[in-house]
């Protein structure tokens, strides 16, 4: 009972967390992706502004860095949306772009857009002159230019000077339109990446503090959860160019920070994952111990670098770039192979987490379909959702963890709870059972004696005397009954054993009881197979079941059914009392058997008490299960015998 009891509380309140969690987790969701899609869509919605989609280039050679003009006659290149040439090759320092810009007149305040740009340090050339120019001392080279231009009837050409790295030039190119609708594009767009990134941190620095509250077991992941959020919500800010543009001077740090998530990120990431697999991978956990070992090394080289300059930059690129990403693809690949595996099996964690890695792959690969569709203008931002989801999924795993330690930690304080309940009860039944066994015995003496008199001078008396009489008598029979509990409670040693055919004795039992049900307006039906055998005294049985079915009877409403019935399970022969009459709440059931324990006026609340003792003398087990208001089941289990034992 209890345990039925405890596991059906759990359940209910595991699924209110999940599900809570459920939709505060989508919730979040459909909030990012609203924000996200619809932003910069509205921004496109008031704008007729005009793309340019090709344009020229000419790589600027190390020798030539001084120009300040393209090399005449020199060779344009044709470049454009389809054909984005950036890669910036062997012996040049950046390049040359010139862009025509078409007549402009129809604008009132004419602004050119370059969303997508590459370069360190650039310079905008109209008619000859300088007339824009931006120059970093750091090397994050993705950034956007929004420059107003004259309103001309004819088409003219920009040319850009861009110095840099690794690439240099435009990718998704450029747009002309109205300033209002191209500054709030060129901000707009980059929005949803700050939004997304601050309230992830901010998430992640509340998770963090709330550290302290978490057992030592569940404080690891906790934490290495915390830090992929927040590497992952410093990677979003800093990745995004409008903090580099507007913060210029604070470069170095974004940089710097942003190489330092790095190497917090993939290790956490690695930790967690680990312990989600509960270590049962040595080889993981090896691989992960070592790729901390390799993120120091960067962050080391990454703060030499920023002391240290052009000289280290050689080193820097080929650790935090080329090697540090052939780490990340081999983690990322084993960790997907693993929860793959494990997810087969059955573990729901790994499903979990293999479906976070899912989404993150579809969300991808729908990037490189509009990608390929859109002529290469797609900018790639669906993976963000993807990474969403995937952090999802992690926290998802965690919140499924404590709530099952919390499960367990309900589990064993009811379990104690039970314990305590069980034995304060043995000890109060021992201390009545002694009382009963002393005074009971000497008292119902006495009481049949006076009981015969009583009925003699009954018989010698006029008929209202004879009411009187008979009314005394009732009151001791009464008082004999409760006498007759307290013995068989005191002493219920079974005089003699026999094997009872339990259809024989319930049959016996209906016979007496059926007029009792029938005057509370209730039928008993009985169901009892044939061939049921149990080891027992007949009368205590009968004593227990007529305790039981008086209740039940007692119990009835309007239209009572007192159903019994009686089956083999195994090696045990189950009997069920069910009624369909006002029920028992969970305080009323667990004082169920303990002594003077009645809600009915003239009750004496030795019944059950007595009832389940003559059970446990028999070897058999009494269960209740009962709702308020919907009646109650007493299920009785007794060891069945065989028949060829006594035959
Ligand atoms: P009594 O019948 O004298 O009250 P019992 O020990 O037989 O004492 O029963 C104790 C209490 O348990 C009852 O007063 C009643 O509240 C509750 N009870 C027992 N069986 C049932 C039942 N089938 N339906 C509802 N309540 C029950
Ligand atoms: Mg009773």
């Amino acid at each position: 009972m209890s345990k039925w009891l405890i596991a059906s509380i759990y359940r209910t309140r595991c699924k209110m967390k999940s599900s809570r969690l459920t939709a505060l987790l989508s919730m979040i969701g459909v909030m990012v992706f609203a924000l996200m899609v619809l932003s910069p869509k509205s921004a496109f919605a008031h704008s007729p502004d005009l793309p340019i989609t090709e344009w020229n280039i000419q790589w600027i050679r190390a020798d030539d860095r001084t120009a300040t003009a393209p090399p005449e006659g020199g060779a344009w290149l044709p470049s454009g949306t389809g054909r984005p040439l950036t890669a910036i090759p062997e012996g040049a320092v950046g390049a040359w772009v010139r862009l025509v810009i078409p007549p402009t007149s129809a604008w009132n305040h004419p602004t050119l857009l370059i969303e997508r740009l590459y370069g360190l340090d650039v310079s905008v050339y109209e008619e000859g002159r300088v007339v824009y120019r931006i120059k970093r001392n750091f090397d994050y080279e993705r950034t956007k230019l929004l420059l107003p231009v004259a309103a001309k009837g004819d088409s003219t050409d920009v040319i850009l000077r861009i110095e840099s790295k690794t690439r240099a030039g435009l990718v998704s190119g450029a747009r002309i339109g109205e300033f209002n609708a191209m500054s709030e594009r060129f901000v707009r767009k980059e929005l949803p990446d700050l939004l997304l990134g601050a309230s992830i941190g901010f998430l992640a620095m509340i998770m963090i503090l709330f550290t302290g509250y978490l057992s030592r077991r569940q404080r690891g992941p906790w934490v290495a959860l915390s830090l992929i959020a927040l590497s992952t919500s410093i990677i979003l800010i800093t990745y995004s160019p409008l903090p580099n543009i507007y913060f210029n001077e604070y470069g170095r740090i974004f940089q710097l920070l942003f190489d330092t998530s790095m190497c917090v990120l993939f290790p956490a990431f690695c930790f967690y994952v680990d312990s989600v697999f509960e270590g049962r991978y040595a080889f993981f956990t090896t691989f992960g111990r070592w790729l901390i070992g390799y993120c120091v090394c960067c962050f080391a080289i990454d703060v030499l670098y920023q002391v240290f300059g052009d000289p280290v930059y050689p080193i820097y690129r080929l650790f935090t770039g080329m090697i540090f990403a052939a780490w990340i693809f081999v983690e990322l690949l084993m960790i997907l192979v693993l929860s793959i595996m494990n997810a087969v099996r059955g573990n729901r964690d790994s499903i979990i987490l293999s479906l976070g890695f899912l989404s993150l792959a579809i969300a991808g690969v729908a990037d490189l379909i509009l990608l390929f569709a859109s002529h290469s203008m797609h900018v790639l931002f669906i993976w963000k959702y993807g990474v969403m989801l995937l952090i999802g999924s992690l926290v998802m795993i965690l919140a499924r963890r404590i709530s099952a330690d919390y499960a367990k930690l309900l589990s064993y304080s009811k379990e104690l709870e039970l314990y305590n309940h069980r034995l304060q009860r043995t000890e109060k039944m021992k201390i009545i059972s002694d009382l009963a066994a002393s005074v009971a015995h000497e008292v119902r003496n006495p009481m049949q004696v006076t009981r015969g008199y009583l009925q003699l001078l009954s018989s010698k008396t006029d008929e209202e005397t004879k009411r009187q009489f008979s009314m005394a008598i009732n009151e001791l029979d009464r008082a004999s009954t409760i006498i007759t509990d307290f013995l068989t409670f005191a002493k219920p040693e079974l005089d003699t054993i026999v094997p009872l055919n339990v259809k024989e004795e319930i049959q016996q039992i209906e016979t007496i009881m059926s007029p009792l049900a029938a005057m509370h307006g209730g039928v008993l039906i009985v169901r009892i197979p044939d061939g049921l055998y149990i080891n027992g005294n007949s009368s205590k049985f009968k004593q227990a079941f007529i305790n039981m079915i008086k209740n039940s009877i007692e119990a009835l409403q309007s239209e009572g059914i007192i159903e019994i019935e009686a089956f083999a399970e195994g090696d045990t022969a189950v009997i069920r009392v069910k009624d369909n009459g006002e029920g028992m709440d969970e305080g009323q059931i667990a004082k169920l058997g303990e002594p003077f324990f009645s809600t009915k006026s003239k009750g004496t609340g030795l019944g059950t008490m007595v009832t389940f003792r003559i059970i446990e003398v028999m070897k058999g087990t009494l269960e209740y299960r009962s709702t308020k208001g919907k009646g109650t089941e007493a299920i009785v289990r007794f060891p069945l015998v065989s028949r060829d034992q006594f035959q």
